[in-house]
């Protein structure tokens, strides 16, 4: 079984155009199977195969298109007949396909300088390999396309038929972008297409002529990274990250002085997943095209795919106020916004809400994430993995490749820290989270990772921090079972009587009953967000600089227009009869006096004295 099926997965033919025809370092079994070298006046001119790999013949047996027989038969007429065994084929009942699928799996393809095709040495030269039993496909090329397969050769070892058509795709779109004026070209390799986009003034913009399945966007990217950059670190390696830069030299009449280019393995990495970011540098201002309308409508330029569906913190308990505050916070170009919440508390599902609104609204902004493992997959993103240790290094690598958001899944310490701080510093947008259980905690936990590089002086930035969002899920009384306050069979605790009176009228509160058929007799039905949305501005950092975290809260939430502290929307939720305040105290707080708490002015006016 296995012995049949090995005949079928044969290795491609080995191609070394550094070693072609010398055959220095092969084993002397492999000699009888070597090229001849093409005389010296033609070598530079031709790229082709170091091996001859099994001949056509043969593969026509594999593929049980011939037998035994009729391949010795083929072989004898072609010999006294230049060789033209695939010319041959047809009269022992092969159709024209199946002859393509032939020369295909064998992959013997000559390419040749257009210049140089059809004169006596190469006809000679291919001549001589027909007589040893070969079929070369012979394709022209540029001297310039000659010299990319040249190095995609030394690189990848191993010619693809539509390699040229790819490169030259790759030249086309580069001068394309160019023309239009881009700074940045993004290829993105997804599970079952690939998407171009380029950046103009700023915005991304998707490339739909270049619409193309997944595998040829791996091959275009290969063909960028392997064929066009001439500057390159490595050898192309799928899964891991690389840089490498096309010359100027290399892209004749497009303005460029070169392109740097950065690659890597996304989301998701195990069907192929991948992207390339390519960065264009002009020569001088003048260089970069105002942008062509006629390429521009031959590009077919569209806004890039937006998530579906609309913002869910209002469905999921967020009041108005708190929704509007954390749409103030999308539409800063800048700063990180700090999710809060212990585990449990739902703070992932509001960072991807965020993100996927703010992903809605800007959508020619590029976003990249960073997590450990991918939570939701987002085909309008760049999704990397690396193990949360490794989340500082990953989010500096990504500051090359030309992002406006950068989620990064946690902050875990003092690195991830301040490599949040300068992504927001150098013009990012970073949501994230930390596992602390008050949002104004935040600063005093990143400066405990560091004291000296998370000192409040750096951290207390209104610039750098933008916003907070606190988090508790609670679960919400059922309707049908739930009983006021004063039939409950079991009172509440004095203290908390004592503290519930001080926030009001607690004739609706209600407390969870025994149980019905609604709710499955567990008294609650469904569950909420409890939040609380932080702004961050310059007199509540300098108030953390000057007099300490528990002062600037204070000032903080006294101040019109903030937000109330989760606490005390939970205290909303049991004066309505929606949730049973040992619930809130469970889940949020214990339940304060209200004067121990500070609330803004439009609140504290409602107070009854
Ligand atoms: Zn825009
Ligand atoms: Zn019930």
């Amino acid at each position: 079984m296995f012995a049949f099926l090995n005949r079928f997965v044969r290795k491609p033919a080995r191609l070394d155009p550094g070693e072609a025809g010398r055959g220095g370092a092969v084993a002397a079994t492999d000699k009888a199977n070597l090229v001849p070298e093409p005389p010296e006046a033609l070598a530079p001119h031709v790229v082709y195969p170091r091996v001859f790999g099994p001949r056509f013949e043969q593969i026509a047996v594999d593929l049980n298109l011939l037998s035994t027989g009729q391949a010795q038969a083929l072989r004898q007429r072609a010999a006294g007949q230049g060789g033209y065994v695939e010319y041959l084929a047809p009269t022992f009942g092969l159709s024209s396909e199946q002859v393509q699928r032939v020369l295909a799996a064998q992959g013997f393809v000559v390419h040749v300088d257009a210049r140089h095709y059809g004169t006596p040495r190469f006809l000679a030269w291919e001549a001589a390999l027909r007589r040893l039993g070969a079929t070369p496909q012979v394709r022209k090329a540029s001297a310039q396309d000659l010299a990319a397969l040249r190095r995609e050769l030394a690189n990848a070892g191993r010619l693809d038929d539509t390699d040229l058509q790819t490169l030259a795709k790759a030249r086309q779109l580069i001068a394309d972008a160019a023309a239009v004026g881009a700074s940045d070209i993004h290829i993105l390799v997804r599970e079952d297409h690939t998407e171009v986009q380029i950046r103009i003034k700023g915005d991304l913009w998707t490339v739909a002529s270049m619409s193309m399945r997944r595998e040829e966007g791996e091959r275009l990217t290969r063909s960028m990274y392997s064929g066009l950059a001439t500057i390159k670190e490595d050898s192309y390696k799928a899964l891991n990250f690389q840089n490498a830069q096309i010359t100027g030299e290399a892209l004749p009449g497009t303005g460029l002085t070169s392109v740097r280019i950065i690659r890597g393995p996304s989301f998701p990495v195990e069907s192929g997943g991948g992207f390339l970011v390519a960065r264009l540098q002009y020569r001088d201002l003048a260089a970069q095209s105002e942008g062509s309308p006629e390429v521009a409508k031959r590009l077919d330029l569209c806004t890039p795919k937006a998530p579906p569906g609309a913002f869910r913190l209002g469905e999921m308990g967020y009041t108005p106020l708190q929704v509007e505050l954390v749409s103030r916070l999308m539409h800063r170009p800048m700063g990180a916004v700090i999710v809060t919440g212990p585990t449990g508390s739902g703070k992932t599902t509001t960072l991807y809400e965020y993100t996927r609104e703010r992903a809605r609204l800007l959508p020619h902004d590029r976003l990249i994430t960073i997590e450990d493992p991918t939570e939701y997959p987002m085909n309008w993103a760049i999704q990397l993995v690396t193990d949360s240790k490794s989340f500082p290094q990953m989010l500096t690598k990504t500051l090359r490749m030309d992002p406006d958001v950068v989620l990064l899944g946690e902050i875990r310490d003092a690195d991830a820290g301040e490599a949040t701080l300068q992504a927001a510093a150098t013009g990012h947008q970073v949501p994230t989270t930390l596992h602390v259980t008050d949002p104004f905690e935040t600063f005093t936990r990143l400066m405990g990772m560091d004291h000296v590089r998370l000192s409040l002086e750096i951290i207390c930035n209104h610039n750098l921090i933008i916003g907070l969002i606190a988090q508790r899920i609670v679960q919400m009384l059922c309707p049908h079972c739930s009983v006021p306050l004063d039939q409950a069979s079991e009172q509440l605790p004095a203290y908390m009587l004592r503290a519930l009176h001080t926030w009001g009228d607690l004739s609706g509160v209600r407390v969870r009953g025994t149980g019905c058929p609604h709710c499955d007799g567990k008294g609650i039905a469904g569950e909420q967000a409890v939040a609380e949305v932080v702004v961050t501005s310059e007199a509540l950092m300098q108030d953390c600089i000057e007099h300490g975290v528990l002062v600037a809260r204070r000032n903080h939430r006294r101040r019109a227009g903030s937000d109330k502290p989760m606490i005390a929307h939970a205290i909303d939720l049991v004066l309505a009869g929606r949730l049973d305040p040992r619930d809130a105290q469970r889940r949020v707080d214990a339940i304060p006096m209200r004067d121990e708490i500070d609330l803004p002015p439009d609140e504290t006016s409602e107070v009854t004295p």
